[in-house]
C-alpha cells in the first residue's frame, strides 16, 4: 500500500521503518529534518510536508504529540486526501478531538479511526505495540494488515473517540502503579529493608505488574532516562482527568497521580522518564 505518515519522533520513527519492512511505500514527513532523512535511508520516501505525504496515499498515519498538533494537520490530511482514504490518528490525544477528526472526515469522505498505542519505544522498535481503535467497524477491518505490522494486540474498542478514552485509562493505570512502586521503595528504603529483595518478591505475588518487571532495578538505581517523558504523561492525566469530568465521574486516585506528575514537572523533571515520580514521593520525605 501507499501510506503517508506524518510525526516521525520516538514512536513514529520506528513504526514508519517497521512499515517500510513490511513491503509498504512509505512517504513521510516531520517539522524536523533529521527523522525524514532517517525514514528515507531506510527506504522510506521524503515528503516535502503533509499534502506531498497525503496525496497518492491509501493510508494516512499522524503520530504527534498532542492535540493542537492534530487539529493542525488532520484538515490537511482531509483536504488533500482521496475519496476512502484510510486516516489512521495514533497520537494520544483528547477523546472529543478524535471524534471530531472523525465527523469532518467523514464529511469529505475520509475514513478516520483513533488508534492510539500503549507499549512505549521498545513496542514501537519491536513492532508488539498494543492498539486501542476507535471508529467505524468497516474501517477497522480496512485498517487491522496495516495495523498488523505495527502491533500484536490490536483490539477494536468502539466508536470514534473510544481508543483515546481506553488509552486515557492506560494511562492513569500506570501512573498510579508507578505511584505505589515509588512508595514501596522508599518504605522499604526508610525501613532498612533491601529494596531490590523487597520488590523481587513483590514481582512476583499479587502486587506483581509489568512495571514492577521492567522498571524495579532502574527505579532503585535511579535511572530515568526516558521512555515515555513526564511531560507526555502530563498531558494523558489531562486528558483523563478532563474525560472523567465530561463522562461525569469522580476518579479521586486519578486526581491525586496527576498532581503527583505535576510535581515532577514542577520539580523540573519533564524530561525524565515517568518512574521519576519517585523523585515527588522522596521529596515528600526529606
Ligand atoms: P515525539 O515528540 O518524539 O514525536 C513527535 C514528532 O512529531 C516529532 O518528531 C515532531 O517533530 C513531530 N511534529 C510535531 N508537530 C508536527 C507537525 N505539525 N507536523 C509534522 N510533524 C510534527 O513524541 P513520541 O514519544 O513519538 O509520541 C508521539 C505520541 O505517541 C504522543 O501523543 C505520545 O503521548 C504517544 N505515545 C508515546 C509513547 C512513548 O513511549 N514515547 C508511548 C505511547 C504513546
Amino acid at each position: 500500500m501507499n501510506i503517508g505518515f506524518i510525526g516521525l519522533g520516538i514512536m513514529g520513527g520506528p513504526m514508519a521503518a517497521n512499515l517500510v519492512k513490511a513491503g509498504h511505500t512509505v512517504r513521510g514527513h516531520d517539522v524536523s529534518a533529521a527523522p525524514v532523512e532517517r525514514l528515507a535511508a531506510l527506504g522510506g520516501e521524503a515528503a516535502t510536508g503533509v499534502p506531498d505525504a497525503v496525496e497518492g496515499a491509501d493510508v494516512v498515519i499522524t503520530m504527534l504529540p498532542d492535540s493542537p498538533q492534530v487539529e493542525e494537520v488532520a484538515p490537511l490530511v482531509v483536504a488533500h486526501g482521496r475519496p476512502g482514504l484510510l486516516y489512521l490518528d495514533m497520537s494520544t490525544i483528547r477523546p472529543e478531538t478524535s471524534r471530531r477528526v472523525a465527523r469532518e472526515a467523514a464529511a469529505a469522505g475520509v475514513r478516520a479511526l483513533d488508534a492510539p498505542v500503549s507499549g512505549g519505544e521498545r513496542g514501537a522498535v519491536d513492532a508488539t505495540l498494543s492498539i486501542m481503535v476507535g471508529g467505524e467497524k468497516e474501517a477497522y477491518e480496512a485498517a487491522r494488515p496495516v495495523l498488523g505490522a505495527l502491533g500484536t494486540t490490536i483490539v477494536h474498542v468502539g466508536p470514534a473517540g473510544a481508543g483515546q478514552t481506553v488509552k486515557a485509562a492506560n494511562q492513569l493505570v500506570v501512573g498510579g502503579i508507578y505511584g505505589l512502586v515509588a512508595e514501596a521503595i522508599v518504605l522499604l528504603e526508610a525501613s532498612g529493608v533491601d529494596p531490590a529483595a523487597g520488590l523481587d518478591v513483590l514481582a512476583g505475588g499479587l502486587a506483581g505488574s509489568r512495571i514492577l518487571e521492567l522498571k524495579r532495578h532502574t527505579m532503585i538505581r535511579r535511572e530515568f532516562t526516558p521512555g515515555f517523558r513526564i511531560d507526555l504523561h502530563h498531558k494523558d492525566m489531562g486528558i483523563a482527568v478532563a474525560a472523567a469530568r465530561q463522562a461525569g465521574v469522580a476518579l479521586p486516585l486519578t486526581g491525586q497521580v496527576a498532581q503527583l506528575v505535576a510535581a515532577a514537572r514542577a520539580q523540573g523533571h519533564g524530561s525524565l522518564d515517568h518512574s521519576a515520580l519517585l523523585k515527588v514521593v522522596e521529596r515528600l520525605n526529606t
